[in-house]
Formats: structure tokens, C-alpha cells, sequence
């Protein structure tokens, strides 16, 4: 088999990208009607949902926290999201996935507010293409949002990584398979505090440092239109939304409410 050319002749990426440019992002927020808030992610291939409860009584019970709440998420992937088919249910990967979510949510959210309670966030992948746990996380602080859950600041999440020796930022499945670094993180867009720091691959200092620069310049731009999807879905008619976001129609709603679910 020819070796993959993850970077071109002409100096962009497999898919046409510049090194700086992320995957076509379309956020859509309060998608479900039972959740007490929602969001859909599409972001390149990745298709995710996440849903959002509370707060609300903590189950398991003795996860309960007498002076705080605490953040719950469970991320799962559909069976049917990858080419090769996943075994359905939690594994290792799925797994820590969830708790690094959780951690990141816990510490943006104002938990002292709603002592012994829990919120509890649902990530379902329906499609995956690199980038899972980003998506994950900017759907689920647009849900986190949606719900009325306080919190510090909006939640952006992106990985940037290198290539064929270059740094790069939102690696695509290619990339991330062939690539030698991969770095998602997540950050209060705001402050730039980092919620979440993982690491795959080998990098210098000097890179490392281009590699956190890079996605934190991109976790600011997704901010931006994680707080649009927002406005999107509250400050406008229907009519109105912005070109190039999907919208539901709404009007009817399964429980005869009115549309909003709240
Ligand atoms: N993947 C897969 N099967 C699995 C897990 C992952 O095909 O069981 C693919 C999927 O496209 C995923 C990518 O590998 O998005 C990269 O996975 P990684 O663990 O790096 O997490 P992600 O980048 O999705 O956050």
C-alpha cells in the first residue's frame, strides 16, 4: 500500500485544510423535548447528541456531596458510528472519556448552588470521525447552557496535534491515525483556564507549547459559535436562524407543551 500524504505538495492537509482551519461546525441547541437541555454537533464527519438532566436527586446515593452538587456524563458511542462495528456498551475508552468530561464540567459549573443534587450529561456519538470527546463537550456545554445550569463560562473543547512533522489543529481520522501527536483540550474560552489536557503521541516542549497555543486560539473561535447556536435558538424567530444551521420545526411537540419542552 502507498504511503498516506498527510500533507501535500501545495502544503495543505489531506482534506484541502490550512493547518489553522477547523472541520465545517454546525451546533443546534434544545433538540429534545424530554432532556432539560440539548444540543447536536456536527462537526466534519462527527455527528453527536448530547443531553443534559438537572439538577436532580444523585443517583447512585452515595456519590451524593453534602455541600455541592456534582457532574455525571456518560459518553457513549452507537454501534453503528464507526466502519468496523463497535460492541455496543461501556468500554475502557468510553469510560475514561465520561470521567474526563465530567472533571472538566465539575469544574465549570457552580455546583455549590445545588448541594447533594447531581446533573447528569448523556453524550451519544452517532457518527465518529476524530474528535469525538471535542464534539462531546461543545454539545454538551450548548445543553449544559440550554438547561439553565449556572456556570463560569461557556465550555469549548478542540485537539490540535501533528502531522507529517507539521502542527495542525482539529486532526481528522486520517490525521489521528497516521498522525504522531494528538492533543484535545478543553478551556473556559474566557479565561483560557484548561478544564482538560490529554495527550497521544510524542512532541517536543517548543511543539507542545504551538500544539496548546493553537487549540486554544480554536477552543475561542468554537466559543463564538457555541454562544451563536444559542442566540440562534432564543433570540430570533424560526425564520430568522442564520443560513447554514439546521433548524426543526418545533411547533408541535410530542407532549402538547409548547415546543420548547420547558
Ligand atoms: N474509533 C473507532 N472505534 C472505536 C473507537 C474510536 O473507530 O472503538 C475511531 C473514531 O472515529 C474516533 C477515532 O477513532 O473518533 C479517534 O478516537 P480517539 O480515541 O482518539 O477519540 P476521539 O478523537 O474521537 O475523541
Amino acid at each position: 500500500m502507498d504511503k498516506v500524504k498527510l500533507i501535500r505538495d501545495d502544503g495543505l492537509r489531506t482534506d484541502g485544510r490550512k493547518a489553522d482551519e477547523l472541520r465545517p461546525l454546525k451546533i443546534e441547541a434544545n433538540v429534545l423535548h424530554r432532556a432539560d437541555g440539548s444540543a447536536y454537533v456536527e462537526w466534519g464527519y462527527n455527528k453527536v447528541l448530547a443531553a443534559v438532566y438537572g439538577p436532580r436527586e444523585t443517583h447512585p446515593r452515595y456519590a451524593q456531596k453534602m455541600d455541592r452538587g456534582i457532574v455525571q456524563c456518560r459518553y457513549n458511542m452507537a454501534p453503528f458510528s464507526v466502519s468496523e462495528r463497535r460492541r455496543p456498551g461501556p468500554d475502557r475508552r468510553s469510560i475514561e472519556i465520561s470521567k474526563v468530561t465530567a472533571e472538566a464540567f465539575d469544574r465549570a459549573v457552580l455546583t455549590e448552588k445545588f448541594p447533594r443534587a447531581s446533573v447528569d450529561i448523556y453524550i451519544e456519538v452517532l457518527e465518529a470521525n476524530a474528535g469525538t470527546r471535542c464534539a462531546g463537550i461543545i454539545a454538551a456545554a450548548v445543553a449544559m447552557a440550554d438547561a439553565g445550569i449556572p456556570m463560569r463560562d461557556m465550555v469549548a473543547a478542540c485537539a490540535a496535534g501533528k502531522v507529517a512533522g507539521k502542527i495542525v489543529v482539529d486532526l481528522d481520522k486520517e490525521e489521528d491515525n497516521l498522525g504522531q501527536a494528538d492533543v484535545p483540550i478543553a478551556i473556559m474560552p474566557r479565561t483560557g483556564e484548561i478544564l482538560l489536557l490529554q495527550m497521544d503521541g510524542h512532541l517536543t516542549a517548543t511543539e507542545f507549547e504551538q500544539v496548546l497555543d493553537m487549540a486554544t486560539e480554536a477552543c475561542k473561535r468554537i466559543g463564538a459559535i457555541q454562544r451563536e447556536a444559542l442566540l440562534n435558538r432564543y433570540s430570533t424567530k424560526p425564520d430568522a436562524v442564520k443560513e447554514g444551521v439546521a433548524t426543526l420545526d418545533r411547533t408541535a411537540s410530542p407532549d402538547g407543551g409548547d415546543g420548547n419542552g420547558k
